[in-house]
């Protein structure tokens, strides 16, 4: 197995709450599988996945792809066992002729996944502007990021956006932000302003917290809470509507797809986003998203957050939707 490590600066530094992203900073990998070639990628990303000297050490020790992933021995190192097992399953789907989307069980095909747009922090001006340019681009969800300021003045936000953009599906993201007391306060003008789903409100810790908020008219999502907890702990605890499944926080395609349709079967929506990945496993995650027929809009589109890439875009979005590499594999091998 190759192991071949790569820095992409983005367009834009990224202020998250574990500090300012300048940089995705990753290995790819290649195996080979019984004389076919496959082609994955890691990208640790700091409070969701192992280190990065983390993911390498895993990496480099890795002989035998495929018994690494049997194994388990990459448990602990989500992101190194995301480029084995991408990077096999591309192998094995290549040889099976088939894009991944199919190869992974999705039925038809697929020619695109409709995803969300996300708009940060700022004025309300400024977030009923780029709402307005998301729907104008056609995009059919919006994820509004909260929990920057104060309630009172992300309650105007979201009023400002509604006034632009009466229709659009509005989701809400506050990574945390806020306490128990202050979601049970802005859930029902939330609902008024009819915001789909609220992501995250309370920090991750907080499981049994998060189930006293459902059924207040607006879903309840986890993000955070699903990597902290495991999703068997969050379906338990009946503390979410949605799933928020980042494959590489996950640690592959496959176990977010077993995520998915375990949750589904629970009565547990999900949607599927990345964590700031090159364009082998954005694609990836596109190919998983179309496996899942019937998912919510995606947080798919954010390979414009990067100033260079992996490749050029093999998944370009386009009215709001991610067109599916149809293609044998993930993506075509260079
Ligand atoms: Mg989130």
């Amino acid at each position: 197995m190759e192991v071949e490590p790569f820095s992409l600066p983005l367009s834009t530094p990224l202020e998250t709450a574990a500090g300012i992203i300048e940089t995705r900073r990753g290995f790819l990998v290649r195996v080979d599988i019984e004389g076919t070639p496959g082609l994955g990628e890691a990208t640790p990303l700091s409070g969701w996945t192992e280190s990065r000297p983390a993911c390498e050490d895993a990496l480099r020790a890795v002989d035998d792809p495929t018994s690494a992933l049997s194994d388990n021995r990459l448990a602990d190192t989500p992101a190194a066992r995301h480029a084995v097992s991408l990077a096999t399953l591309d192998a094995r789907a290549r040889a099976a002729g088939r894009p991944l989307y199919r190869y992974l069980g999705g039925d038809g095909r697929v020619e695109a996944v409709p995803i969300n747009a996300t708009v940060g922090d700022g004025t309300p001006e400024a977030a009923a502007a780029a709402v307005e340019t998301a729907v104008r681009e056609g995009y059919p969800a919006v994820k509004l990021k909260v929990g920057a300021r104060d309630p009172e003045a992300d309650l105007d936000r979201v009023t400002a956006v509604r006034s632009k953009a009466p229709d659009v599906e509005l989701r809400l993201d506050a990574n945390g932000a806020w306490s128990e007391r202050t979601a049970k306060r802005l859930l029902p003008e939330f609902a008024d302003r009819d915001v789909s789903v609220l992501e995250q409100p309370l920090s991750a810790g907080s499981l049994d917290a998060h189930a006293r908020l459902r059924d207040r008219g607006v879903d309840i999502a986890l993000d955070e809470g699903v990597v902290e907890h495991g999703f068997d702990a969050v379906l338990a605890a009946d503390a979410a509507a949605v799933l928020v499944c980042k494959p590489m926080a996950l640690g592959g395609i496959d176990v977010a797809r077993n995520v998915v349709r375990s949750a589904r079967i629970a009565g547990v929506d999900a949607v599927v986003t990345t964590t700031i990945d090159g364009a082998v496993a954005r694609a990836g995650a596109v190919h998983l998203a179309a496996s899942l027929p019937g998912l919510r809009p995606c947080g798919l589109g954010t390979g414009g957050l990067l100033g260079t890439d992996l490749r050029s875009d093999v998944a370009p979005v386009t009215d709001g939707k991610a067109a599916v590499p149809q293609g044998k594999g993930n993506i075509p091998p260079r």
